[in-house]
């Protein structure tokens, strides 16, 4: 048996560093704050589907965790662009009807859900492996181990790596020893993807939107959507719309918001956009674990994949991963993987 780590965090870097390092025999514990896995990847179940609140697409360039969904036997389908799109330009005029290019760069979805991807390694895992409901507060650094102190326990380990957003991780997690003061200051001004976003889904019983022509997509300069997608599943027999929200009807009500979208919708689709089955949504900067409150606005992507990432702290015991300090596609999925194959390397090279 190799050495003890410590993983703080189970979204995609957290399960994967955990699924890598134990198939290389080190003794592995994820310690995940939240009553669920995936972090910022949201597979709600919701009407007999599932719908994404979090991270839904892929590219033929995610060479890294195309790799792991390989590996994994996942399988992917193409994001659904056939028929015309809407376009709405003003509050007082009707949306317009226009063709989106073909030659677009094509998305892909994970079949059953983006969180197949991480319940394929979770199975591996024992519950002593991944606990959930263990928020870190504390790591106290000792010259031989580490220990980190959760809300309910006190684990010790040889390394601790974070996966948490390092913003957040500066900003939450208090340190026994004082961690650098550059690595503080460029954690304080690293930008977390998407945490302002503002996801909705809808279910429909029916494609309404096919027989027409349309694809699904909606643009608007007004809102309350911004941008809009057919979200309907790979086996085709359920419906739904996916999209993204107006950054500030975060502070409105969840009443408010869905009422303002019906409206929308009814401007776009008339009854049929209004007679949905179910509406779904996330808020992602009152998620206490990936936002916090009156954190400063930061550049989408500034600072991701900084070098200081690549140290090591705390006399080598202490390692940040997750998918901003990747410096490849960091802030995605693909960069959660690739940050991840760093680190697994370094492991074993070192023990
Ligand atoms: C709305 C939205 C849409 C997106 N769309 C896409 C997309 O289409 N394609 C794409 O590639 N990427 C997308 N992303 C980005 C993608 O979700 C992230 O890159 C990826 O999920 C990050 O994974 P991670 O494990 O590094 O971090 P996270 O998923 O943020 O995981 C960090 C984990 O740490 C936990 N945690 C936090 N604090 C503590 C604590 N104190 N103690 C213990 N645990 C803690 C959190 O609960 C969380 O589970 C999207 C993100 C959002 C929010």
């Amino acid at each position: 048996m190799k050495k003890k780590i410590i993983i703080l965090g189970g979204g995609i870097s957290g399960i994967y560093l955990g699924y890598q390092l134990k198939k290389a025999g080190f003794s592995i514990t994820i310690l995940e704050a939240n009553n669920r896995i995936g972090g910022r990847i949201y597979t709600k179940k919701t009407h007999d589907t599932k719908v994404e609140l979090g991270a839904t697409w892929l590219w033929r360039y995610n060479e890294e965790l195309l790799k792991v969904c390989k590996d994994l036997n996942i399988s992917l389908f193409e994001q659904n662009m056939h028929g015309d799109a809407l376009f709405e330009a003003t509050n007082t005029d009707m949306p317009q009807r226009f063709q989106v290019p073909k030659n677009q760069e094509i998305s892909y979805r994970i079949v059953g859900g983006t969180l197949t991807l991480l319940e394929r390694m979770t199975k591996y895992f024992s519950k002593d492996e991944l606990q959930l409901n263990q928020k870190v507060l504390q790591i106290n650094d000792d010259k031989t181990s580490i220990e980190v102190i959760t809300e309910k326990s006190a684990f010790t380990a040889a390394i601790v790596i974070s996966t948490i957003p390092p913003q957040l991780l500066v900003n939450s997690v208090s340190f026994s020893s004082k961690l650098d003061a550059n690595l503080i200051q460029i954690a304080n001004n690293t930008h977390t993807w998407m945490k302002d976003a503002i996801k909705f889904a809808i279910v429909y019983k029916t494609p309404f939107w096919k027989e027409k022509g349309f694809s699904g997509v909606g643009f608007s300069n007004v809102g309350p959507f911004t941008e809009m997608y057919e979200h309907t599943n790979f086996e085709n027999n359920r419906f739904a719309f996916m999209g993204f929200l107006h950054g500030p009807l975060a502070n409105e009500s969840k009443e408010t918001r869905e009422e303002k979208i019906r409206k929308q919708l009814f401007k776009f689709f008339g009854e049929d956009g209004i007679n949905y089955l179910s509406y779904e949504e996330k808020v992602w900067n009152k998620e206490e674990f990936t936002s916090f409150e009156n954190d400063k606005f930061i550049n989408p992507h500034f600072n991701n994949g900084h070098s200081v990432y690549q140290q090591e702290f705390l006399k080598g015991k202490f390692i940040i991963a997750g998918s901003e300090t990747s410096p490849s596609y960091g802030g995605y999925m693909e960069g959660a993987i690739y940050r991840g194959n760093q680190i697994v390397e370094q492991l074993i090279n070192k023990f």
